[in-house]
C-alpha cells in the first residue's frame, strides 16, 4: 500500500515511520510512504502557502493552489483530509481503507484548508477526535499506523488484530502477565486455570462489562452483544 502524507512539515514524520512495525512494514515492502513537502509548491521566494482569512478574523489559511498542485500526482488516490470538522476516524475507517492500493493524508496548518480544496480535490475529511491540535500531523501519523497493523503480514500474530478492542464492537478484556502475584494483587484465577472454556467465557463477559462501564454508546449503536449482559 501506499500512503502519500502532504504537510508544511516534513521532518515531522522522520522519526515515527523509521521505528517499529511501520519501520518493518516499509522494509518489507508493505508499505511505501511518501512525504511530500507543500511548500516546495508554495509562491515566490519565502514559499508562500498561506493567506489571510476573506472577510477578517484570526490567523491564517492554507491556500488552494499550492495544495491543488501537490495533490496533482495523487488524483487517483483516496485523498483524506484531516480536519476536526470530518468524520470522527474509527476503526471501521481503517479497515475500508486498508484494503486500498493508495492513499493520501492532507495535513491543514494554522486556521485550516481553504474550502474549495475540501470541496473539489478531496474525497473524505477525517477527525482525529472532538478536540483541535496544531495541525494534521499527528492525525496522519495515527492513520498510518491504524492502516499498517492491518496490512496482511504486518502483524506477526495475526489473531492479535482479531481479538482487539472494537473488533467485536466491543472494548478487549483486561491483559495480566508474570508475576501472578505481585505487589498484594492476584492476577484473576480463571486466568491460570488452564481451562480453554473458563477463560474465553470469562474474556467474553469481561469485554461486554467494560464496554457497558466505559463505552455503553458502542453497545447502543448495535455493534456489541447487549441481550448478554443481562
Ligand atoms: N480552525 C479550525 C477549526 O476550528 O476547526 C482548526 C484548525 S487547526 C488549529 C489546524 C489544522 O490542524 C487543521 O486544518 C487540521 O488539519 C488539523 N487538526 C486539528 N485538529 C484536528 C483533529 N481533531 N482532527 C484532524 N485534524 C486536526
Amino acid at each position: 500500500m501506499n500512503i502519500a502524507i502532504i504537510s508544511i512539515f516534513p521532518e515531522f514524520f522522520h522519526g515515527p515511520l523509521n521505528v517499529s512495525l511501520v519501520a518493518r512494514a516499509r522494509e518489507a515492502e508493505l508499505l511505501e510512504t511518501t512525504v511530500v513537502d507543500l511548500r516546495a509548491f508554495g509562491a515566490g521566494t519565502h514559499r508562500q502557502v498561506d493567506d489571510a482569512p476573506f472577510g477578517g478574523g484570526a490567523g491564517m489559511v492554507l491556500q488552494p493552489e499550492p495544495l491543488a498542485n501537490a495533490l496533482a500526482p495523487f488524483a487517483d488516490t483516496h485523498r483524506v483530509l484531516l480536519t476536526p470538522g470530518g468524520k470522527p476516524l474509527t476503526q471501521e475507517i481503517l479497515d475500508r481503507w486498508a484494503t486500498l492500493d493508495s492513499l493520501t493524508l492532507v495535513c491543514g496548518r494554522y486556521e485550516g484548508v481553504d474550502e474549495r480544496i475540501a470541496e473539489h480535490f478531496i474525497d473524505e475529511e477525517i477527525s482525529l477526535g472532538d478536540y483541535v491540535l496544531l495541525g494534521g500531523e499527528v492525525a496522519a501519523l495515527a492513520i498510518v499506523e491504524g492502516v499498517t497493523r492491518l496490512l496482511p503480514g504486518a502483524v506477526g500474530n495475526a489473531r492479535s488484530i482479531e481479538t482487539e478492542s472494537f473488533r467485536d464492537g466491543l472494548l478487549e478484556e483486561p491483559q495480566y502477565t508474570r508475576p501472578a502475584q505481585w505487589r498484594g494483587w492476584d492476577v484473576p484465577e480463571v486466568l491460570l486455570s488452564g481451562h480453554h472454556g473458563h477463560v474465553e467465557e470469562w474474556r467474553r463477559q469481561q469485554r461486554l462489562e467494560r464496554t457497558r462501564q466505559r463505552r455503553p454508546e458502542l453497545l447502543e449503536s448495535g455493534l456489541g452483544e447487549p441481550d448478554e449482559l443481562e
